[in-house]
């Protein structure tokens, strides 16, 4: 192994805070739109009106129709899949309803549906209640969308799995190898979730400005930091090849940056998947421990790229345990304030993949156990009863006995 040059070593860093730093914030710190529709779900809720009666043209909007109240119901949920699988039965949509299923798809991150549906309700007269985001700011944050989106890339989608659509400007030579890799990307998706793999959508940015016009247009809030530079969220991927003092943040064509792209499609899996099936948002503090989706999103990537694995743990024992660095306790990879913003970060992280691979095993059988994990989690909500009961194991004493390793020590 080559020692991390202090270089490396920054941006490891950064890269690894910036890259995850997004989606938590976004929800525990400056929720975006539909979280603060929650706040106001007490004085919106005496909007609720009666169910449409049912007799009428499919699809067409009715100006006098009834708003459907379990579709409102599931928008303050922040149930988005579930939104829209119920819009998607109203034969009279009401404008109300046509402007919640475009919130709601602007939540799943599909603003080409969202935007038909928010300028059919604003055509019909409703824009939205007060305290909700109204569609005139939606709809401007879907043309900026599709102002900066990058063309489709049709030779990966053909030469690629249907679940990733690659949205990228001409192969650049830190983009080349990305594109190259997205078949593999898919061959990963399918060994986990086969036929049930959701579709994600790559999009890959060359340049700095567009990507952060497209992050605050599409996620609702700005790009968290000068180096965050890639997300993954329900149904897509971004990734930006510069930060904002436009130099390449991660090195082209190297194993870890190509990692690092599929560790977010791992996040973006398991966002889509717990959206779709279960109607949860992934990033919902009850059902997130970031040891677990950290780690899973790392294990995703190591099923590409086995060596993925073996650095981190070179680099706990070069750069942590020779260092004198102290093991975290359990606790602290549960939290999201501990885990990210508290102690060593890359520690949790590291060790957070080790653990993961631990509990779940090798390729063979590893794999599999991840949809059943997110299916049982979704439903009773206890991580360490999910794990015990999926894997056989204790994530507890598997972190305990991994450290205890790791560091040598005689406990
Ligand atoms: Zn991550």
């Amino acid at each position: 192994m080559i020692p991390l040059s202090d270089l490396d070593r920054r941006l490891f860093r950064a890269a690894h805070h910036r890259i995850d730093s997004a989606p938590p914030t976004y929800r525990s710190r400056r929720p975006p739109a539909p979280c603060r529709l929650l706040r106001f779900r007490v004085a919106a809720g005496f909007l609720l009106l009666a169910l449409a009666p049912g007799s009428a043209i499919d699809g067409e909007p009715f100006p006098e129709a009834a708003p459907d109240r379990s579709l409102k119901a599931a928008v303050e949920g922040s149930r988005w899949g579930e939104a829209v699988r119920i819009f998607s039965t109203i034969r009279k949509p009401a404008p109300e309803d046509l402007y919640l299923a475009g919130v709601a798809h602007l939540r799943l991150h599909q603003p080409e549906r969202a935007r038909e549906e928010l300028l059919r309700g604003k055509e019909l007269g409703f824009s939205g209640w007060d305290g909700w985001p109204g569609a005139e700011a939606l709809l401007r944050r879907i043309a900026t969308v599709e102002e900066v989106l990058p063309p489709v890339r049709p030779e990966e989608g053909r030469s690629a799995d249907s679940a990733i659509a690659v949205h990228a400007g001409p192969p650049t030579p830190w983009s080349g190898p990305v594109l190259q890799a997205v078949p593999e990307f898919a061959a990963v998706g399918r060994r986990i979730f086969g036929t049930d793999l959701p579709r994600v959508r790559l999009v890959l940015f060359a340049e700095r400005q567009p990507y952060e016009r497209f992050h605050a247009a599409m996620f609702g809030v700005p790009v968290p930091t000068a180096w965050h530079d890639g997300t993954g969220n329900i149904n897509i991927v971004v990734f930006c090849e510069k930060d904002r003092q436009e130099k390449q943040s991660r090195r082209a064509g190297e194993p870890e940056t190509i990692g690092n792209v599929l560790h977010e499609f791992g996040h973006a899996w398991l966002a889509s998947y717990l959206m779709d099936r279960h109607g949860k948002e992934w990033l919902d503090p009850a059902l997130r421990r970031p040891w677990l989706d950290e780690g899973l999103a790392d294990y995703a990537a190591s099923l590409r790229e086995p060596t993925y694995l073996e650095r981190r743990k070179a680099w706990i024992e070069r750069e942590k345990v020779a260092k004198a660095v102290a093991p975290p306790s359990y606790q602290t990879l549960n939290g999201y304030r501990e885990f990210y913003e508290e102690g060593d970060v890359d520690t949790h992280y590291w060790l957070s993949a080790l653990l993961v691979a631990e509990l779940l095993g090798d390729a063979k059988g590893g794999p599999a156990l991840i949809p059943r994990i997110l299916d049982q989690l979704a439903r009773s909500g206890d991580h360490e009863a999910t794990v015990r009961s999926i894997t056989g194991k204790d994530p507890q004493k598997e972190f305990e006995r991994l450290t205890r390793r790791l560091w040598k020590s005689p406990r």
